[in-house]
């Protein structure tokens, strides 16, 4: 069989981290054709355009600054022109950009193409929560895997250990792609609960921004088993100490800036998922009367998004349902 065609659909943080992994295993897997597409939101960094960067330095010097990427990862500006033909699409950018993605690729890729998101968010529809995997899936027509676990970009770059989690509807798919990712430092467990492994990923940014905001007032839990794989517990544990949700909260508590002005001073372009997720998920439990049942959800959207004081945080947290 012909080599299967990889695009990477995104080079922020995460996306690069992981055009490193696909990079190196593209070249020595035979499965795989070695050349690496991977879509780059094209913009101007000192001066020069950063697909030009990626192309003739092999860094992406805004969003993984300090790490090589594989040269045989070429960086595309246009999507279409990365998309066109892949077999395997790996998408990985910030949740709020995945539906225009999408809509622009439309007709370009063969409905034989597999995809694996790595997309850390969930998108309200007029019936509620959609998982950005089912956008996915529908505006494009191929079967979509997921990937999610305690993983930070930085330290995945550096080839710290690590464990994920592949969720898979057809887990031969889950598979093939856990042979493109997994390295002896990014071990991967696949199952079958596909819808599980995603909204654990989306839900515990909001619990990060939650962290944070405890660590700078200074302040001193479906299918259970999914919880106990990296994506679950792991990931929230990691994500509440090491992520960037975590750190621009509890900024934000210390600082009395705002979440957006606290974004732009200190990611350099990184996008927070978590209050933004925050916003989504409080839509849906407001649609299904489920509000007083989240008050952790609840107090992280309404500190994000509604001007409530963040020194409010415990008080919301004092009469959950449990309680009383
Ligand atoms: P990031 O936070 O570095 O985001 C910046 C990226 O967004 C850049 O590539 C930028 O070019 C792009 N961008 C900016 N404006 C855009 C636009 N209008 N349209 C399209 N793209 C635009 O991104 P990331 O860290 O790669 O995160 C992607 C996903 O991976 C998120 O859902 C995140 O939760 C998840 N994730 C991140 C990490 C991490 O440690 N960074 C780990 C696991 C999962
Ligand atoms: P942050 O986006 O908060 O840095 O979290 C990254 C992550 O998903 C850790 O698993
Ligand atoms: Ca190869």
């Amino acid at each position: 069989a012909a080599p299967l065609k990889v695009c990477i659909v995104g080079s922020g943080n995460w996306g690069s981290a992981i055009a490193r992994i696909v990079g190196s295993n593209a070249q020595v897997l035979e499965r795989f054709a070695t050349t690496v597409k991977m879509w780059v939101y094209e913009e101007n960094v000192n001066g020069k355009k950063l697909t030009e960067i990626i192309n003739t330095d092999h860094e992406n010097v805004k969003y993984l600054p300090g790490y090589k990427l594989p040269d045989n990862v070429v960086a595309v500006p246009q999507l279409r022109d990365a998309a066109e033909g892949a077999d395997l699409l790996v998408f990985v950018v910030p949740h709020q950009f995945i539906r225009r993605l999408c809509d622009e690729m439309v007709g370009c890729v063969s409905k034989n193409a597999r995809g694996i998101t790595l997309i850390k968010g969930i998108d309200e529809g007029p019936e509620g929560l959609k998982l950005i995997s089912d956008i996915i899936r529908e505006k494009m027509g191929i079967d979509v895997s997921v990937l999610m676990g305690a993983n930070i970009a930085n330290e995945v770059a550096a080839e710290k250990f690590c464990e994920t989690t592949i969720g898979s509807k057809v887990l031969e798919n889950g598979q093939l792609f856990k042979e493109l990712l997994q390295t002896p430092n990014f071990r991967i467990t696949v199952v079958d609960d596909a819808d599980t492994v995603e909204l654990c990923g989306a839900l515990k940014n909001i619990v990060a921004v939650g962290a944070g905001f405890c660590d700078g007032l200074q302040y001193g839990s479906v299918s259970s088993a999914t919880f106990l794989e990296s994506c679950g517990v792991a990931d929230l544990i990691t994500t509440c100490y090491g992520g960037r949700n975590r750190r621009v909260a509890e900024a934000f508590a210390k600082s009395g800036k705002s979440i957006e002005e606290l974004e732009k001073e200190m990611l350099n372009g990184q996008k927070l998922q978590g209050p933004l997720t925050s916003a989504e998920v409080y839509h849906i439990l407001k649609q299904k009367g489920l509000v007083d049942k989240f008050p952790l959800f609840t107090a992280v959207y309404q500190i994000c998004s509604e001007g409530k004081p963040v020194q409010e945080m415990i008080t919301c947290l004092q009469s959950h349902p449990e309680h009383l």
